[in-house]
């Protein structure tokens, strides 16, 4: 080991940093392999940017899915999401997701976490957007874990990989070292709060606002970066579009209305993208705008597709947090946002002539979501308008890995006992994101991880 003596050391079969979804899955995992394994979390509370999170998990073939009269499959699960990463992201991983996805549908079941509520969303040709009872998840794996002898340390950063020279053998949080005589699993997140990573990496982004787990400031990503460990996606990294600019630390407010039939338009009141496209490209355009924020546009029938309680589709509680405007008119809206006069009119009059013509519009959008679901214009008043910006909610760009979560390092060789898994990992979006697949990778990869642990 390559700091103090290993009897200055608590030893464990195995540790897992960082406690979000990831680290809980392999946590719970291991524990119930019958192995002696402690998690580390940096912060007070355990849950990062997981238990902030919408809750969407991206699953096929599902209970939900038959019931609702939705044909999916692993096939077509796969070709949305590598048509999505355009051909960036790495299918083997892909296809691990897809084969495994029944850790996260057990897990779900298992913490009674299910809801009735099934959508498209990006980057999916047909309803695979499954919203789950994230917080039952994350209680239930934490609640098993520590009943089958796990040790969770709350408060604990880890600084440090241990290494014995060829292989990782434990972690430092601070002057405290933890032996891991199996392996290491880093499941600490994005860098979503790192305003040096995100100057690094993706310095057009930089601007978007900081969001996700307080915690997520890159840490797994210094600390293999340190053995040599390979990055994969890290360019790609793209914020989301959809928060108000008042929203807090604690409730997220993200609203995708355009999915729901809205447009988007910046602060000169015209229109500039696709808005069915993914949040993650909605939020590269987004930040090119005045302002880097804009508007979603739609009218009382977009309204009444409300969801209360439904992340990204509640226009109640935006309503109740007072960021929802509304007006009798779209003159009155205009004059209300402050828009250059006619601006919103014309905008609106433009696009409901392409809807009316079915011919496509300025921007090629054929559909409410990805292409899927009918256009209608915007004539029903009142009218109603949500100022939203670029959040850096995740960072899906990260260590470079193998189907089992062991981390490569730049020349592709394996780092002996170190795993990783979460959004800390790279190489499974690409150039995009699918809804509900960060959720879902964490949950499978966590446990995939674990689960190699085990068996070496
Ligand atoms: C507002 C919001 C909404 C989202 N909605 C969805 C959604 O609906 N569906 C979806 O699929 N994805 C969604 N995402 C993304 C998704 O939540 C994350 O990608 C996923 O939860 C990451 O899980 P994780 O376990 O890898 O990381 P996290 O849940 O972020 O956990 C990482 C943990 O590691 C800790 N940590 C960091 N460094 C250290 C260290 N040095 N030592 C010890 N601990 C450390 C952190 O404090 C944190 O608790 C959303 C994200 C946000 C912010």
């Amino acid at each position: 080991m390559s700091a103090t003596s290993r009897d200055a050391v608590t030893t464990y079969d195995a540790v897992v940093v960082g406690g979000g979804l990831a680290g809980l899955a392999a946590v719970h995992r291991l524990a119930h392999a019958g192995l002696h394994v402690a998690l580390v979390e940096k912060r007070a509370r355990l849950g990062g940017s997981s238990a902030l999170s919408g809750g969407w998990f991206a699953l096929s073939g599902t209970e939900l899915q038959r019931r609702s009269g939705v044909t999916d499959s692993g096939a077509v699960f796969l070709d949305d999401m590598v048509r999505t990463g355009e051909g960036y992201a790495d299918v083997s991983l892909l296809r691990t997701l897809v084969e495994r996805q029944e850790h996260a549908i057990t897990a779900i079941g298992r913490a009674d976490a299910w809801t009735d509520e099934l959508k498209v969303s990006a980057g999916m040709s047909v309803a695979r957007a499954h919203l789950v009872h994230i917080g039952r998840i994350l209680g239930t794996l934490r609640a098993e874990a520590v009943d089958a002898g796990a040790t969770i340390r709350r408060g604990c950063a880890a600084e440090e990989l241990l290494t014995d020279g060829a292989r990782v053998v434990g972690v430092r949080c601070g002057a405290v070292e933890l032996g891991a005589d199996a392996g290491v699993i880093l499941a600490s997140g994005g860098f979503s709060r790192s305003r040096e990573l995100l100057d690094l990496f993706v310095p057009a982004q930089a601007a978007a606002m900081p969001y996700g787990g307080v915690g997520n400031t890159g840490d797994g990503l210094h600390m293999a970066g340190m053995l040599g460990a390979g990055l994969a996606d890290i360019g790609q990294v793209s914020g989301t579009y959809g928060q108000h600019p008042d929203a807090t630390d604690d409730e997220h407010e993200l609203l995708t209305a355009n999915y729901l039939g809205a447009i988007l338009v910046n602060a000169r009141g015209e229109r500039f993208a696709d808005e069915s496209a993914s949040y993650k490209q909605l939020g590269a355009a987004v930040l090119a705008q005045p302002g880097r924020m804009a508007f979603q546009i739609f009218d009382a029938t977009v309204r009444a597709r409300s969801r209360p309680g439904v992340p990204l589709s509640d226009m109640e509680r935006i309503t109740e947090l007072g960021h929802l405007v509304s007006a009798p008119s779209l003159e009155a809206l205009e004059a209300t946002l402050g828009l250059p006069e006619g601006s919103l009119r014309a905008t609106v009059a433009r696009y409901n002539g392409a809807v009316a013509a079915g011919t496509g519009d300025d921007f090629s959008r054929t559909g409410l979501v990805n292409g899927v679901g009918a256009l209608e214009p915007i004539t029903a008043a009142p009218f109603f308008a949500y100022a939203a910006v670029t959040a850096m909610t995740s960072t899906y760009g990260g260590l470079r890995v193998g189907v089992d979560g062991g981390v490569q390092r730049i020349d592709g060789s394996r780092i002996q006992g170190l795993y990783a898994a979460g959004e800390v990992v790279g190489g499974f979006h690409g150039a995009s994101y699918m809804t509900g697949t960060a959720l879902t990778k964490a949950l499978v990869f966590g446990v995939e991880a674990a689960d190699a642990i085990a068996r070496s």
